[in-house]
Parts: C-alpha cells; sequence; structure tokens
C-alpha cells in the first residue's frame, strides 16, 4: 500500500519536537509534526524557562516568545521545608504555562512551513525498505504515511519506538516519583509574580508559580505511595503544602490534576533504524532543578543536523553518533540534577542545605550558574 513520503516525521509536538522540526524545516527537507492533543493543551510542568532554555531558544530565534505571551520574568526562588526557608537570587527565566509555549512553539514551526496534524497518535511500523512506516490514529481512522526519518520526541517513556522494535532495554527507576499538575486561575496574592515558592517535604516536593494571565501553576513530584495514602493528587499536594506552613491555596484539592509516567527512567537506546529520539523520550531525571526544557531543546537543536543527515542518506553511524554527542553535553548536564534529587531524599541533609543557604545565599551561586548555562553545544555534521 502507497502511502505519502515525508523526509522527516516528527511525532511529538512538545518543545523538543517543535524546535526539531522547525530546525529541519531550516534544512529544507519537508516536515510533518504529529501530535495526538490538540493545541492548545494542558501539560505538567513547573512552567519555568530557565535561563539556559531561553539561550537555546535564542539559538534559533524564538527568545521573544515568552515575553509576547505575557510570561513573567523570574527573579527568585523560595524553597520551604522541614520548619526552615531560604530564598535565593536568580539569573533570569520566565514563567509560562505551557499551553502557551507550547502552542507558540508549533505556530513558530508551521510559519516556517512544516506541516501540523493535531489529534493523532502515532505508531511505529517495524523497519522495513528504505522508509519507516507510521500509522496515525485519529477518530476518523488509521491512515499511514512513510518518512525518510522519524523523530520520536513523544515525551516521558518514550513509547513510540518500544511500538517498532523488540524492546530497546527502556529502564524507569523503581523508586521513581510520579509528576502532579494543575492551574488555578487566580492566585493568592502570597505568590508574587517572578517568585518560584518550592516546598521539599517528605514523599515529595511542590513548585507553584504565577504565570502569564496571573494564573498559579502548580506542579509536583511525589512518592506513588505518598499519593496512595492520601487518596488522590489534590489531597497529597495540599498535605505537602501545609506541612510547610504554607497556606493551602482554595480550590486547590478540588482543582482538575493531570500526572505522568514515572519520572526518572533512562532510555536503552537512543534510536532505531531511521528513528531518533529526543527530549524526555531520551531519558529523564526528576524535575528539582527545572532544566527538562532546556535539555529538550538543546537536543532538538543538536539532533536537526544529524537527523537531516539520517534523511538524505540512512548511516547507523549517525544513531552512533548521536548516542555520544548527548552523553557528553546533556547527559553531563543532568549529573547535578542526579544530585539534587539524592539530596531531596534525605531531609537532614536538605534541611541543613536550606539553613546554609539561610546564612549564606552567595552558596547557590554555582547552582544558579548551572542552569543558566545551556548544554554544550554537540559537534554534528552539517547537512
Ligand atoms: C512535575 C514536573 C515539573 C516540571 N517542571 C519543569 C520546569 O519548571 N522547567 C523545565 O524546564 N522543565 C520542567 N519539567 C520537565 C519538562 O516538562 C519536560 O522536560 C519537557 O516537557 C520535555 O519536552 P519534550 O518535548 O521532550 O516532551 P513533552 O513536552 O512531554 O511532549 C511530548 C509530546 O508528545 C505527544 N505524544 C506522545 N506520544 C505520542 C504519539 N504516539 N503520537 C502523537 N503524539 C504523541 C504528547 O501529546 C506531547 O505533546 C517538569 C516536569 C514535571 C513532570
Amino acid at each position: 500500500m502507497s502511502a505519502p513520503l515525508w523526509d522527516a516525521v516528527v511525532v511529538g509536538a512538545g518543545p523538543a519536537g517543535s524546535v526539531a522540526a522547525l530546525e529541519l524545516r531550516r534544512r529544507g527537507l519537508e516536515v510533518l509534526l504529529v501530535d495526538r492533543a490538540r493545541f492548545p493543551r494542558r501539560k505538567v510542568c513547573g512552567g519555568c524557562l530557565s535561563p539556559g532554555a531561553v539561550e537555546v531558544l535564542r539559538a534559533s530565534g524564538l527568545d521573544g516568545i515568552a515575553p509576547a505571551e505575557g510570561a513573567h520574568p523570574l527573579k527568585r526562588l523560595r524553597l520551604l521545608g522541614w520548619g526552615t526557608s531560604a530564598e535565593v537570587l536568580l539569573d533570569g527565566g520566565w514563567a509560562i504555562s505551557r499551553d502557551a509555549l507550547d502552542h507558540a512553539l508549533v505556530a513558530a514551526a508551521v510559519r516556517e512551513g512544516v506541516a501540523l496534524r493535531e489529534g493523532a497518535q502515532a505508531r511505529l511500523h517495524p523497519p522495513e525498505g528504505p522508509v519507516r512506516r507510521l500509522g496515525l490514529v485519529e477518530r476518523s481512522g488509521e491512515t499511514l504515511v512513510d518518512a525518510r526519518v522519524v523523530v520520536a520526541a513523544d515525551g516521558l517513556g518514550g513509547a513510540l519506538l518500544r511500538q517498532g522494535t523488540s524492546g530497546p532495554g527502556d529502564r524507569s527507576d523503581p523508586a521513581a516519583r510520579i509528576g502532579l499538575g494543575t492551574r488555578l486561575p487566580d492566585a493568592p496574592e502570597t505568590f508574587e509574580p517572578g517568585t518560584i515558592t518550592m516546598v521539599v517535604a517528605d514523599g515529595g516536593y511542590v513548585g507553584l508559580v504565577r504565570v502569564e494571565g496571573d494564573s498559579l501553576n502548580v506542579a509536583a513530584a511525589v512518592d506513588a505511595t505518598t499519593l496512595r495514602r492520601h487518596g488522590g493528587p489534590g489531597r497529597c499536594v495540599a498535605a505537602l503544602l501545609e506541612g510547610s506552613g504554607l497556606a493551602v491555596p482554595d480550590r486547590l484539592e478540588n482543582a482538575t490534576w493531570r500526572g505522568t509516567p514515572p519520572l526518572t527512567w533512562s532510555a536503552g537506546a537512543l534510536g532505531a533504524e531511521r528513528v531518533f529520539r529526543v527530549g524526555d523520550a531520551t531519558g529523564y531525571v526528576e524535575p528539582f532543578t527545572g532544566e527538562g526544557m532546556c535539555w529538550a531543546l538543546a537536543g532538538a537543536r543538536a539532533l536537526a543536523p544529524i537527523a537531516a543527515a539520517a534523511a538524505h542518506s540512512w548511516d547507523p553511524g549517525l544513531l552512533v553518533h548521536w548516542q555520544q554527542a548527548r552523553a557528553r553535553s546533556i547527559g553531563r548536564a543532568q549529573r547535578h540534577c542526579r544530585a539534587a534529587a539524592w539530596a531531596l531524599r534525605r531531609p537532614p541533609l536538605t534541611r541543613l542545605v536550606l539553613d546554609a543557604l539561610r546564612t549564606i545565599p552567595a552558596l547557590a551561586t554555582p547552582f544558579v550558574r548551572a542552569v543558566s548555562t545551556p548544554p554544550t553545544p554537540f559537534p554534528g555534521p552539517t547537512a
């Protein structure tokens, strides 16, 4: 059966997918961007675009999006937990909802000439011949498309690739926390624009920040056992906030919550024949340092020349190149995030760190610098 042939099909229109699609289009490829959702759509996220992420957006000419969407510039991080607190000055970045950010990134890709298919769940067929085939499942049924190269930007768990192979050895951390998120229409005054409030507690942590339109974005990473014990996300997040002494915002418990698969996982393979994973689909570490979007955006920009070369002429060596390049750059950037995740599970250590920051705020400088610096650019073939 014949199917329309694209140079590249990008599955997933989060930050990684939209920017990968846009960068591939800029290299002259015919690109189809597919997402099962329709935009704007909600996504569990702290909504904080780190200074490093802004730098990566700038490199693609997209750094005007956050201010244009009415995002709040980030100024400080307020940390609360175990009876103590600390404040850290931040070095830039924006608080923006994922509805607004992702919608704007998709629009930018479409303006560049990328074709968009929303409301279509992609399924990868096993490799056969010189292209990869995908089924796009919509309400009206399934249609087929072929691609010289597929970019799997399908987020946590990276399920797309597992459909097309015998299993690339992906591993979830058995102790991985689960993400929860909601948005409340009116932020209470205690949540000033530009301040991230982070509550750390036994069983998880919660980040609250005012985003555009003065709504309050709430995102949490919690242990599955803690979630079960409280009998639901609203009650669970309220309990974490109560423990810190912070007033629980009205309507938080009864809000509509969204969840995620286990957050910390590692990908056994970063791709397969004519397929490259990017963004959270390459593995993820807990979101405490708020760098996931930076890694996703930087990965997308770095992958673009490699995937463009693969569309021109497939060579398995390009996959090896991608694996090595990603390990050198984002793998390194994820190390301090792993260290933070480890420390957060040790209350005496976290309390010590908060007390130290309270006395000497300058101790936070290396952390602030780390999230302000984008991952080092990958060396890659130019196509
Ligand atoms: C609680 C929490 C708080 C966080 N806070 C921050 C923060 O403050 N700052 C930060 O930078 N990062 C944060 N992150 C991380 C950040 O959200 C992710 O790293 C980022 O979204 C990764 O982008 P992505 O494009 O790889 O994937 P995603 O944004 O997850 O996009 C994947 C897309 O793929 C689509 N999709 C999946 N499967 C298919 C399919 N088969 N067919 C079609 N479409 C498909 C989905 O609908 C989705 O739109 C947080 C994460 C969590 C869970």
